[in-house]
C-alpha cells in the first residue's frame, strides 16, 4: 500500500512539473499561495496585524562554529565574524522578562553557532529551566564536541532536546560514534523510555528528553539564506512569496541585537536591542511589523529578503500543496 501511494505521489508531481512548465508565473504564484502559504498562515494564526507571540527564541551565545558546512557562511572557512560571547546579564534580562510571561515555547542557543562550542552553555541552560518551568529547552549541535560528560551536565541543566545534525558521517563516524555511546551508556541511567510519546523521561523530575541523530551532508546546497550563503548565490526566480521566519522567530545575537530571521548572518538589519529594550516591545514594534506586512502580502522587495530563496515556509500542510512543493522547490 505504502509502495502505491509513494508510486502515486511520484507520478503526480511529474504531472504537476510539466503543468508548471506550461503555466504562466502568475497562476503558478497563485496556486501556491492558495495551497501552500495560506493553510500555513492559518496554522501559525497569523494576519497583517496580528502576530502571536514567537513559539522559538534562539540565542547565538558565542559567534562562533566548528563546523565546516559549504552552505554556510558562519562555517570555520568562511567565518567573518569577530569572536564573542553573549553576556549572562544580557541573556539573565531576556529570561526574567519570558519569565513574567510564563513563556511556554522553545529555547535554543544556536543562530549561526555551534553551543556546545560555548563553555557556560550548562549555566545558561540551567538558568533558563529555573525560570521557565514550561519552556521546551533545545541544544541543537552538529556533534563535532559532544562527549558522554558534556550530556550528563547538560541533561542535569534541564534540557529537553538533543538534536545533532551530522555533517561529517562520509568522512568519519566520530560523530554518529560519540551518539550511539551516549544513547547506550549515559541516556539510560538517567531515563526510562516511553513507547507512546516515542520519547525518553528523566527517572526523577519526569522531563521528557528527546535525542535524535541526523546524517546530513556537508555539501548540501540549500537556500541561499538572504545571499549569505557560500555556494548558493543565484538571485531567486520568484520576487513574490510569504515567508514564515518572522513570525515565529526571535534570534538574538551576543551583543543583543535581534534579527528578522535566522538568514541575517550579521544582524545586518536589525529589529531592535534586547540590551536597550524589551522584547515584547521589539517583537511587536514597528519594524518587525512592516517586514511581517510586506511578507504578509508576499512582497520580498526589501533588503535580505530579495536575495532570499528559501521557500517560506518549514512544513506544507494540504496534500495539493505536498504535490505542488515537490514540482517547484
Ligand atoms: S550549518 Fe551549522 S554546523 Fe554547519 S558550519 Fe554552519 S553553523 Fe556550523
Ligand atoms: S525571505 Fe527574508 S525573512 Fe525569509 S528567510 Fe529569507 S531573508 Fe529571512
Amino acid at each position: 500500500m505504502k509502495y502505491f501511494k509513494s508510486m502515486f505521489k511520484n507520478i503526480a508531481v511529474i504531472f504537476a512539473k510539466v503543468a508548471i512548465f506550461l503555466l504562466p508565473q502568475k497562476i503558478v504564484a497563485k496556486l501556491k499561495n492558495k495551497y501552500i502559504y495560506q493553510p500555513r498562515i492559518k496554522q501559525l494564526k497569523v494576519g497583517n496585524n496580528h502576530t502571536p507571540l514567537f513559539g522559538r527564541i534562539y540565542f547565538e551565545v558565542r559567534t562562533r562554529c566548528n563546523g565546516n558546512c559549504d552552505f554556510c557562511a558562519a562555517s570555520m572557512e568562511n567565518e567573518k565574524r569577530a569572536d564573542t560571547t553573549m553576556p549572562f546579564s544580557s541573556y539573565k534580562k531576556v529570561i526574567d522578562e519570558l519569565s513574567e510571561i510564563d513563556y511556554s515555547g522553545r529555547v535554543a542557543y544556536h543562530v549561526n553557532n555551534d553551543p556546545l562550542i560555548f563553555s557556560e552553555l550548562e549555566q545558561y541552560c540551567d538558568y533558563a529551566r529555573k525560570s521557565l518551568p514550561k519552556a521546551w529547552i533545545e541544544i541543537r549541535t552538529n556533534g563535532k564536541a559532544l562527549t558522554k560528560e558534556k550530556v550528563e551536565s547538560l541533561i542535569s541543566a534541564g534540557i529537553n532536546e538533543l538534536k545533532v545534525n551530522d555533517y561529517s558521517s562520509r568522512q568519519s563516524q566520530k560523530v554518529a560514534n560519540a551518539v550511539e555511546s551516549i544513547l547506550n551508556e549515559v541516556i539510560p541511567v538517567y531515563c526510562d523510555y516511553n513507547k507512546d510519546s516515542n520519547a525518553y523521561v528523566l527517572k526523577d523530575s519526569k522531563r521528557e528528553l528527546i535525542v535524535s541523530y541526523n546524517d546530513r551532508d556537508t555539501h548540501e546546497v540549500l537556500s541561499s539564506r538572504g545571499g549569505t550563503s557560500p555556494n548558493k548565490k543565484s538571485k531567486p526566480e520568484f520576487s513574490s512569496e510569504f515567508c514564515e521566519h518572522p513570525f515565529y522567530q526571535f534570534n538574538i545575537t551576543t551583543d543583543g541585537r535581534v534579527s528578522k530571521c535566522c538568514a541575517d548572518l550579521y544582524f545586518s538589519e536589525p529589529m531592535g536591542n534586547i540590551n536597550q529594550e524589551k522584547v515584547l516591545d521589539i517583537w511587536y514594534g514597528e519594524k518587525f511589523k512592516a517586514v511581517r506586512s510586506k511578507l504578509f502580502e508576499g512582497d520580498r522587495k526589501m533588503r535580505l529578503c530579495e536575495e532570499c530563496d528559501y521557500y517560506g515556509v518549514r512544513c506544507v500542510n494540504t496534500r495539493l500543496g505536498q504535490i505542488i512543493y515537490s514540482a517547484t522547490k
